[in-house]
């Protein structure tokens, strides 16, 4: 029986031997590795400091924290995303103040964020931030983002979570807010089983975040000394120990993984009634998942069963993603419903995110590709 995953990570001898190397040492956290995985981030991605932490999501956290974004403060973000980049705005209780998406993109609507910000700023003064998701590895408009918040005086966190590698122009993602977030979820283009860094120029936030992350200890500190009210958000050395290795074969990583991309769209683009990732120009895509879309014609209820009938083929799939005004606790606290916003709802009732990592081979994609063709052809 066939058995195709959605993801998986790409792990050779290199990553084995980094964290076999750390186990013989003492120092299993707080040890050399991760200011050297910090550094090596850091260059990497072209900022001045990187600060590890245990996820994705405590990055963002820490971020809004760090921006000082607190009770009923408004920062202004997409539903169609992954949870986190909304929640981290409710840890602190601030009011995550949706945009629609681009049709074409799925990144934040320029336009029409432009009118909410207006529409907001003339009933209150709580604005604060403009946090952009790089959805599935594809830049946002950051000429027009950085315009947006220049001129309305709002600061940008980018969740940079899906985009490692992508680049807006000639510039890495990461490097245009005031701090981004990048995730290294074992699903992710580079992992660390789980972790997290943001990276920042401020060296004040940098601070801040490295205290945050450690219980609030500032340099200098002895270990029961404790500045500001902070988390335990630390990587281990082990973790970046891997990290490290993944960043080292970033570039091999990525190219596999454009190679993936590549082969799907030539086999993809002969199948009718999907729609594939869009083509843009001055805008490099770091592949995080292939996801394709059902045309109109078709309901979710089509969507899911071709979904279950991927599944029973063997094939991992999945509906990238549930929009985040309609997951139920958002529902309840807010009163968002169905409606709400309308191209996010129109796309992710289509989506279907294919079997993507490095090592997926052709012959693996013409069985994905043919067993999608099969079951749409009894839908329509
Ligand atoms: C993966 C991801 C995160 C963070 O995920 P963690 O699992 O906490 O590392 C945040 N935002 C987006 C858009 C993501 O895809």
């Amino acid at each position: 029986m066939i058995k195709i995953p959605l993801s998986s990570p790409d792990i050779t001898d290199l990553e084995k031997n980094a964290v076999l190397d750390v186990l013989d040492t003492p120092n299993l956290s707080l040890g050399p590795k991760i200011n050297e995985f910090e550094e090596k981030f850091a260059t990497y991605i072209g900022t001045r400091y990187a600060i590890a932490v245990n996820s994705g999501t405590s990055g963002l956290h820490l971020c809004v924290r760090a921006l000082n974004i607190k009770d009923g403060d408004e920062v202004f973000t997409t539903p169609f995303s992954f949870v986190a980049s909304a929640n981290c705005i409710l840890f602190e209780r601030a009011k995550p103040v949706f945009v629609d998406i681009d049709e074409n993109t799925l990144n934040i609507d320029i336009n029409k964020l432009a009118s909410v910000i207006e529409q907001s700023k003339s009933h209150n003064q709580r604005t604060k931030a403009i946090l952009p998701v790089h959805v599935f590895g594809r830049p946002c408009e950051m000429t027009e983002l950085n315009k947006l918040a220049q001129d309305n005086n709002l600061e940008i966190i980018e969740d940079a979570c899906e985009a490692i590698g992508a680049k807006y122009k000639t510039k890495n993602v990461g490097t245009f807010g005031k701090c981004a977030v990048f995730a290294f979820y074992p699903n992710k283009q580079m992992t660390t089983g789980e972790g997290g860094m943001i990276v920042t120029d401020d060296e004040n936030l940098y601070k801040f975040c490295r205290a945050l992350r450690n219980q609030g200890r500032t340099e200098g500190n002895n270990w029961l000394q404790h500045e500001y009210l902070g988390y335990n958000y630390r990587l281990s050395d082990i973790n970046c120990a891997l990290g490290i290795a993944q960043l080292q074969r970033i570039k091999d990583i990525l190219n596999k993984r454009q190679q993936v991309a590549n082969l799907y769209k030539s086999k993809l683009s002969k199948i009718e009634n999907i729609i594939l990732p869009a083509e843009e120009d001055n805008k490099l895509i770091s592949w995080f998942v292939y996801v394709i879309r059902l045309t109109e014609n078709f309901s979710m209820e089509d969507r899911d069963s071709i979904l279950e009938y991927l599944r029973a083929a063997g094939i991992g799939c999945n509906n990238y993603f549930t929009p985040i005004h309609l997951q139920p606790f958002y529902q309840k606290q807010f009163g968002f419903k169905k409606g709400d916003f309308p191209i996010t709802e129109k796309v992710s009732e289509r989506t279907i995110a294919l079997p993507f990592y490095n090592d997926l081979t052709e012959e693996e994609i013409d069985y994905i590709v043919n067993a999608l063709k099969k079951t749409l052809d009894t839908q329509v």
